[in-house]
């Protein structure tokens, strides 16, 4: 069984990796906890600036993401029209929640992998056989 550690080592990796922005489920294909869990922790790390939390909307047709224009805003009850043309309407069950990795953090994690002092403080933490 996973820990929550897991989830924060899972984004130390994504932050890491071309990976900008992430579904909740993408952690828990590598990640064996509830997605429930994994999406408070994930809440979590935004809090810390870590990520930032955005929400796409999908068509319940198609599944295709439906994107405010620059300004725009969306209320529940507004009738969406997707790019396909099928007319909706907005509910949770539309919303998807997806994170980003912010770009500070993204920055830190290069430069920690990078530097050579975490070089030398690992191979001090290798036990000797
Ligand atoms: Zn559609």
């Amino acid at each position: 069984m996973s820990t929550v550690w897991d989830i924060d080592e899972w984004v130390e990796e994504a932050a890491w990796s071309p990976i900008k922005r992430f579904y909740p489920t993408a952690v828990t294909k590598n990640v064996e906890l509830p997605i429930n869990l994994v999406f408070e922790h994930l809440l979590k790390l935004t809090e810390q600036s870590k990520l930032s939390l955005f929400w796409e909307i999908r068509c319940p047709c198609c599944y295709y993401t439906v994107s405010p224009a620059e300004g725009e805003k969306f209320d529940s009850g507004d009738m969406l029209v997707c790019p396909k043309g099928h007319e909706f309407e907005l509910s949770n069950e539309n919303l998807f929640p997806i994170f980003e990795v912010n770009s500070g953090y993204r920055q830190y994690i290069r430069e920690k992998k990078k530097s050579p002092f975490q070089g030398i403080i690992r191979k001090k933490l290798i036990p000797a056989t």
